[in-house]
C-alpha cells in the first residue's frame, strides 16, 4: 500500500526533543547520523517511528586535516569512535589519508567484512540504548507498505533500512560510482535475514545534466534487489537549483521508483514534497533548515545553526531579520499558525521573539503540515498553479525571490 502523501523524516537536534515529543503527528520518521549522541539516540527510539541511522562514510574521503578539531589539530573524537566501530579500512586511514576506492578490494573477504561492520554498527548503536520491547517496531513496517520482510521472525529492533557504506561520485565514469554500487551489492549478500538495504546514491548535481548518465544510474540500481534507494544530490538547494538539475532529478526519481521501489531524497524541501507525484516516497529535512547539504563543506564546527523562518507561501527559509523585513512589507506573507499567533500575531514588532524557544521550528512543523494537507486535499496540479499565482503576485525582488517557484512549476508541469 502506497502512503497517501510524501513521508517526512526529520533530522532532529538535541534541542528539538521537547518540541518533537509534542508533535508526534507532524512527521513520519527520523534521519540521524549514526554518530548521534546517546540522548538523541534514546529519543529516536522513544518516538517509536521508523528511522535511518546514516553511516556518514563520506567523511572518510575528506583530507585528514579537514577532520581535525580546529584548535587541537587532532582528529575529532566522534570520528575516532566511528572509525573504531567500522574497523579497517576506515580506522587505518583516519588521520593519515583520505580513503581511496582501492581500499575496498574485489578479492578476498576484507570488503565484505567492512560492509558488514558498517551495517552492524547502525544496529548496535541503538540496541544498547533503551530496554524497549521489540513489538513497537512492527508498526513501522505497516507505514512502509506491504513490502515488509517476508521472514516470519520479528524484525529486529533498529533502523528501518540499513545503509551500505557510500561515497560521493561525480559521474558514472568515476571509480567511486562503481565502488558504491559494489558495496551496496555486497550489503545485500552479507545482511541478515529480514534486514532491508537502502543504498545512498550520493551524486554531484552535474551528473543530472546528462540524461544518459541518469538512465545508467537508474538501470544499475534497478537491476539489483535493493529495498529502497536514498538520493543525495550533493549541495543542491532546491530553491536555487537550475531547471536542468531539477529535471534530471525528476528523471532519476521516476526511473528509480518505477515498479514500486521506495525512493527517498535526503535533505529535501517543498520541491521534494511535490516529487511525490513523480514517485518519490519521502524525504528528510531539518526543522526549517537543512533542506540541502554539501558533504565537502564540513569544517570547524560552529555550534548549533541559528533558527530560520520558513515563509510558507515562498516554501523556503530565510534569516530572521530578512523574514521580518519581508513580513513587514508584505502582510499577506504572515502566517496564521498557532506558533505565529502566540508569538507575534498581528504585532510584527514582536516577530524577533520567533528566534527563541523553538518557535521557528514549531512554526515550520505547522507550515509543513499545511503544505502536506494542501497536497493531499487539492492535488499536485493545484499546488503547482499556486506557485505561479504567488510568483505573479510578488514579481522578482531580491528579498522575495520567486524565481524558484517558476522553475519548479516549469519542471513539474504535466507534459
Ligand atoms: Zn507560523
Amino acid at each position: 500500500m502506497k502512503p497517501l502523501g510524501p513521508l517526512m523524516l526529520l533530522r532532529p537536534q538535541g534541542g528539538h526533543k521537547r518540541l518533537l515529543r509534542a508533535a508526534d503527528g507532524f512527521y513520519h520518521g527520523l534521519h540521524v547520523p549514526v554518530t548521534v549522541v546517546d540522548h538523541v539516540a534514546n529519543f529516536v527510539l522513544e518516538t517509536d517511528k521508523p528511522f535511518i541511522a546514516d553511516p556518514t562514510t563520506y567523511f572518510f574521503v575528506l583530507r585528514p586535516e579537514r577532520l581535525c578539531d580546529a584548535d587541537k589539530k587532532a582528529v575529532r573524537p566522534w570520528l575516532l569512535r566511528l572509525a573504531k566501530g567500522f574497523g579497517a579500512p576506515f580506522e587505518v586511514a583516519l588521520g593519515r589519508r583520505a580513503l581511496v576506492p582501492a581500499d575496498f578490494p574485489e578479492k578476498g573477504n576484507a570488503t565484505d567484512d567492512a560492509v558488514r561492520r558498517v551495517l552492524t554498527h547502525q544496529k548496535a548503536k541503538f540496541l544498547g540504548q533503551m530496554n524497549l520491547p521489540l513489538e513497537p517496531y512492527y508498526a513501522k513496517y505497516a507505514l512502509y507498505g506491504d513490502s515488509a520482510p517476508a521472514s516470519s521472525s520479528p524484525p529486529p529492533a533498529g533502523p528501518a533500512f540499513l545503509v551500505p557504506p557510500y561515497f560521493p561520485f561525480r559521474n558514472v565514469e568515476d571509480p567511486w560510482y562503481d565502488l558504491d554500487l559494489r558495496l551496496a551489492e555486497r550489503a545485500l549478500s552479507v545482511r541478515e535475514k529480514g534486514e532491508r538495504i537502502a543504498p545512498v546514491i550520493h551524486l554531484d548535481a552535474v551528473a543530472l545534466e546528462d540524461e544518459a548518465v541518469v538512465d545508467r544510474i537508474v538501470a544499475d540500481y534497478r537491476a539489483r534487489a535493493f529495498d529502497a534507494c536514498l538520493l543525495w544530490v550533493n549541495d543542491l538547494p532546491e530553491d536555487a537549483a537550475p531547471a536542468e538539475h531539477l529535471r534530471g532529478l525528476v528523471r532519476l526519481v521516476r526511473g528509480l521508483s518505477s515498479g514500486g521501489r521506495q525512493v527517498f531524497k535526503l535533505y529535501g524541501g517543498y520541491f521534494s514534497m511535490l516529487l511525490f507525484a513523480q514517485g518519490l516516497t519521502g524525504f528528510t529535512c531539518g526543522l526549517g533548515q537543512g533542506a540541502w547539504k554539501n558533504a565537502y563543506a564540513f569544517g570547524p564546527g560552529g555550534g548549533a545553526p541559528k533558527p530560520k523562518f520558513y515563509v510558507p507561501a515562498l516554501h523556503r527559509s530565510m534569516e530572521l531579520a530578512n523574514a521580518e523585513r519581508l513580513l513587514r512589507e508584505h502582510g499577506s506573507l504572515r502566517c496564521p499558525c498557532k506558533a505565529c499567533r502566540d508569538v507575534y500575531g498581528s504585532n510584527i514588532d514582536r516577530f524577533a521573539a520567533m528566534g527563541e524557544d523553538g518557535h521557528c521550528e514549531s512554526h515550520f512543523l505547522y507550515a509543513r503540515q499545511a503544505e502536506a494537507k494542501a497536497l493531499l486535499d487539492r492535488g499536485v496540479d493545484s499546488c503547482l498553479t499556486a506557485l505561479t499565482t504567488t510568483a505573479g503576485k510578488f514579481g522578482d525582488n531580491a528579498l522575495v525571490k520567486v524565481a524558484a517557484l517558476r522553475t519548479w512549476r516549469e519542471v513539474l508541469a504535466p507534459t
